[in-house]
């Protein structure tokens, strides 16, 4: 080994790396001492950087200690050219005691790396996509050893963040443009009172309709900051670093409420708020005369229509961030306190939202959201749901038309929503909210096990999205986790989580278990759940793309860091894997080998972790219900995914809102489907649970017992409802009423006879 080298040390150092950036004046400076740093830890005479320009598909030296200065900018290799291009385009490091003797190597002329012999390439990953490559290299033949990789990758994984932000910050400061944003009169559409929409997390929300949306057109529209002030330096350098303060609390705020899913989520206000380049043209501004007020109007639209405008679908989401920015800044000139609630007292309507600004709507205490049009609605619903917010679903546009001043009352049980409500109805709500409250306090009490009025024993499982959750499910004493959505960690974050990072998640998970089973879903992307930060293709119909193991048997690294995470998570733990959107047996036996595999590595590597998961998918296409047999054969678990079973048997989008009258679960072909499943679960004494949503329906609850599903996982504060309704329901008619359905072609017919059994079990 090494001993000369200070690897520990450098680590550390790197850490601060984003430190280095903001006193930089520009990316290249900021490589610069990034490679002087990297060079003297590792005590290496080089160290260069080359970052990929992804639109030539070349590689350009940006930064180098060691070789010729001459060189930087100048030096561009295509992918796979050189060692340093296999390194990028193999997405491995290359280490060689004598560079030149592989037949890779590359002679570049006049950069003077000839005398350097020993050679250590690492590339820089952004998750998946190819961000540059970190290069050392010493004229001492054999240099660098393995734990010199070790460090070097660790370097790199922590510099692709941060030149990702200072590429998008660089980019804006590139492009300047004064136009001035045009004000929308907000128009009253004094004939809405009512309007019908589709619930989507339960719970009732008042406020004023606040427009949420990431065009820059309505910056200012309340004229909430019009007011005379003659604010200058001083005022302006208060609000800076009061509004800097004040981002640090919620993120803090947020990492104590959320850990698993909040990291950095208000990053990019953060950055923004810290880059000198943001506040030096607003010191500008006011120097020349401007009040500091306006002074942040012209700076914050100059930034809205950068972001607007760009073609990066990144950076155009930063809009609403900017304009959050904004207000923020101009409340603490005008030293409105209340600022700490952005959202407090408001209704959040939105065309678009992404997950990870419905965690920070929750952050700045919005009271709920309408969400209008309804695209890629189900995991922003879940996180609502998760997040206990309010939602409701609806198409009609005109919502975005509500005066600001008036009042709005969204009902998220019912998907109602009322306009300048009477006080009557407002009472009406919280009334029926603490009636709620009650409910589920007798519930968390509640008796015995979960067993149908004859005897017959039901397990109650809980959905999980976010570990927050865990203490409801706790409470209502669910008897396990049968379902963790695992991507909720990953569909919030700007980049890939780390298998450090996930294994901290899964850990907590674990212990707050203490012992009970754990469903663990793998991660479950593509679909509506697109990750902001993965540059996928577009894809036309992206439910029948890439999608749930799809995308982790195509991106394996992605899968075997999350294999790795769980199972040494799981070490001690009483746990099941489950894979997503499996269609064929050949799906799951290689989605298989890949836990075997991991499981083989980190006993090779001497690392705990659980050595015998059970190993079981969920059913959710047509394809395997028709080979559900030979399926149930092979694997130790199954777990029928209603939710999106019913969308591909049926052909309906799960998420589209105008087909929602032909998502039918009690569809002769569904039952049809789920009986087929059931049968041979039992057939092969194979585990089967439910974890779609049809199982916390009461009204399908018989059909599913009747056919022998008797494990059901569903959201936590759905199982005091679940238990009192199976505890009323006998085996005996379920199976009865179970027959019955199965012999019925037609959906009336079957309307009638669940809502015939309904009635008469209430009666
Ligand atoms: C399902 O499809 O029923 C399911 C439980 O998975 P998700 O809702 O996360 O797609
Ligand atoms: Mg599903």
């Amino acid at each position: 080994m090494n001993t000369r080298k200070d690897n520990v040390d450098l680590i550390c150092s790197i850490g601060e790396l984003a430190g280095l950036f903001e006193n930089s004046s520009s990316l290249e400076n900021f490589l610069q001492n990034v490679v002087s740093i990297v060079a003297y830890h590792m005590r290496a005479a080089v160290c260069s950087v080359y970052l990929y320009d992804e639109e030539k598909q070349e590689l350009v030296l940006t930064a180098t200690q060691g070789l010729s200065e001459l060189s930087v900018g100048q030096v561009r290799l295509k992918l796979g050219e050189g060692l340093t291009g296999v390194a990028l385009k193999e997405l491995r490091p290359i280490r060689e005691g004598s560079g030149s003797r592989n037949p890779n190597y590359k002679f570049i002329p006049g950069i003077y790396e000839e005398k350097f012999e020993a050679f250590l390439a690492v590339p820089i990953l952004r998750g998946l996509s190819r961000v540059g490559v970190l290069v050392l290299q010493d004229p001492v033949t054999d240099y660098f050893d393995e734990n010199d990789t070790k460090a070097l990758l660790a370097i790199a994984a922590q510099l692709a963040s941060t030149i990702e932000n200072a590429k998008l910050l660089m980019a804006l400061h590139r492009i300047r443009t004064d136009l001035e944003a045009e004000k929308a009169p907000a128009v009253p559409a004094e004939e809405l009172r009512f309007i019908k929409g589709k619930a989507g997390a339960r719970g009732y929300a008042v406020g004023h309709p606040t427009v949420f949306s990431i065009g820059g057109e309505d910056f200012l529209q309340e004229s909430e900051f019009t007011r005379d002030i003659t604010g200058g330096l001083e005022d302006f350098q208060y609000a800076l670093s009061r509004t800097e303060q004040q981002l640090e609390e919620l993120q803090t705020k947020m990492e104590k409420r959320l850990a698993d899913v909040a990291s950095m989520i208000f990053s990019a206000h953060l950055l923004i708020v810290k880059d000198p380049k943001f506040s030096g043209a607003m010191i500008e501004l006011i120097k020349l005369g401007s009040t500091a007020r306006d002074a942040i109007v012209a700076v914050i639209k100059q930034y809205i229509e950068l972001f607007a405008g760009s073609k990066n679908p990144r950076l155009r989401e930063k809009v609403q961030d900017v304009k959050d920015l904004g207000h923020r800044l101009l409340r603490n000139l005008y030293r409105d306190e209340e600022d700490n609630a952005d959202y407090a007292g408001h209704v959040i309507i939105a065309g678009e939202l992404l997950p990870s600004d419905v965690l920070k709507l929750s952050a700045q205490n919005a009271e709920g959201i309408i969400l209008v049009g309804g695209a890629e609605t189900a995991h922003v619903t879940l996180l609502a749901k998760s997040l206990e917010l309010p939602l409701v679903l609806t198409n009609e546009e005109r919502v975005f038309q509500i005066n600001p001043s008036r009042r709005i009352l969204i009902d998220g049980d019912h998907g109602n929503i009322y306009v300048d409500p009477e006080r009557a109805v407002i009472d009406q709500f919280r009334q029926m909210e603490e009636d709620q409250k009650e409910a589920e306090a007798v519930a968390a009490n509640m008796a015995e096990t979960n067993e149908t009025a004859d005897g017959k024993r039901v397990e109650l499982l809980a959905n999980i999205n976010m570990l927050s959750e865990l203490k409801v499910a706790r409470q209502l004493r669910a008897e396990g986790i049968g379902l963790y959505r695992s991507e909720f960690p990953f569909i919030v974050r700007t980049s890939f989580p780390s298998e450090e990072e996930q294994y901290r998640v899964y850990r907590t998970l674990v212990e707050k278990m203490e012992g009970m089973e754990i469903t663990f879903r793998t991660l479950d992307v593509g679909g509506d759940k697109a990750l902001s930060y993965f540059p996928g293709k577009q894809e036309n119909n992206p439910f029948l793309g890439l999608r749930a193991i799809r995308f982790s048997l195509r991106y394996r690294d992605v899968f075997e860091h999350q294999l790795r995470a769980v199972l040494r998570a799981g070490h001690d733990a009483n746990l099941r894997i489950m894979f997503p959107l499996v269609s064929s047996i050949d799906d799951y036996l290689e989605a298989r080998s890949v836990v075997e595999d991991c499981i083989a590595k980190l006993t090779e590597e001497g690392i705990p972790h659980i050595t015998h998961p059970r190993i079981g998918v969920m059913i959710e296409l047509p394809a395997v219900v028709e080979i559900a047999d030979e399926l149930a054969r092979e694997v130790d678990f199954l777990s029928i995914g209603g939710n999106d079973l019913v969308q591909y048997i049926l052909a309906v989008d799960r998420t589209n809102e105008q087909m929602s009258e032909l998502y039918q679960s009690h569809h002769p072909a569904v039952l049809r489907a789920l009986k087929k499943v059931a049968d041979a679960a039992r057939r092969h004494k194979k585990s089967l649970s439910f974890c779609g949503e049809m199982a916390a329906d009461p009204r399908m609850l018989p059909f599913l017992l009747g056919i022998g599903i008797h494990r059901l996982s569903i959201e936590p504060r759905k199982i005091p409802g679940i238990h009192n309704a199976v505890r009323s329901y006998s085996l005996k008619d379920c199976r009865k009423l179970a027959k019955q359905l199965l012999a019925m072609s037609r959906l009336r017919d079957i309307e009638q006879a669940l809502n015939d059994f309904h009635a008469i079990v209430r009666a």
